[in-house]
């Protein structure tokens, strides 16, 4: 079990509007600190104040975004992530984006907070989602992989580096040989370093913020919660 030491209680919200809340929750209420992480599943602006980070979980961008816009919860979530740590999984990392694309007609509203261009979708449809192993070296444990589940997962098209942001730091990274060969890979040549550089990201922190393009919550391992609640939660309650 992942272990966690804290001084003092933390309470972490989970946006419970669709998708894979209850997962991340069971996760969060799994790993074992000296004090409790308490949880809140955050449904509208009210319940944000009692939070010190959130996390926004997998499901479906679109639909998350439009709940959270008629839950008049777009401009609150925008304003908690200028001062308090957020992590978004898969579609949740399409929230966290600058910017997206191959969005559905219309477009979709993002809440923003990393500066990376995204494509929803990028590794092909619900059929082509596939799991690789991945070696993370913050993680606890690091020599034991990390299992990455991709459904629909977006791909990070380009990091936008700027003085303006706080620098963006890759946590992980899909080797080239682990991606299934039946995936169409998206070569999106929009990244100087390289076709494959950006898009073989599927973990990264800028600043007090982390995406992830997988499903950490649709697993028994918690050792992403516990790296999140360590590396960008704690430090802002010093
Ligand atoms: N493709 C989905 C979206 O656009 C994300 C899929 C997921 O979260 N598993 O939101």
């Amino acid at each position: 079990m992942a272990y966690v030491q804290v001084s003092r209680n933390v309470t972490i919200g989970i946006l419970a509007l669709q998708g894979a809340f209850a997962e991340h929750q069971t996760a969060l209420q799994g790993l074992s600190c000296q004090k409790k992480i308490a949880v809140v599943l955050v449904r509208s602006a009210e319940d944000l104040p009692t939070c010190d980070a959130l996390i926004i979980p997998g499901g479906e961008s679109t639909t998350i975004a439009l709940l959270a816009k008629l839950a008049g919860l777009l401009e609150p979530l925008r304003t908690f992530l200028q001062k308090k740590p957020v992590w978004g999984t898969c579609a949740g990392a399409i929230l966290l984006a600058q910017a997206v694309e191959n969005t559905k007609k219309g477009g979709q509203e993002l809440l923003g907070g990393i500066s990376v261009t995204v494509a929803r979708n990028g590794w092909g449809s619900q059929v082509e989602s596939f799991e690789a192993p991945l070696s993370i070296d913050g993680l606890r444990d690091p020599t034991t992989p990390f299992m990455g589940v991709f459904i629909r997962a977006p791909v990070v098209l380009a990091l936008h580096r700027s003085t303006e942001n706080p620098p963006i730091e890759v946590i992980a990274r899909l080797p080239i040989n682990l991606v299934p060969k039946s995936q169409k890979l998206m070569v999106y040549d929009v990244d100087d370093s390289g076709p494959y550089d950006s898009q073989s990201i599927v973990a990264l922190r800028q600043g007090r913020h982390m995406l992830t393009t997988f499903h950490p919550e649709l697993t028994k391992d918690s050792r992403f919660h516990e790296y999140f609640v360590r590396t960008c939660v704690l430090p802002t309650l010093l």
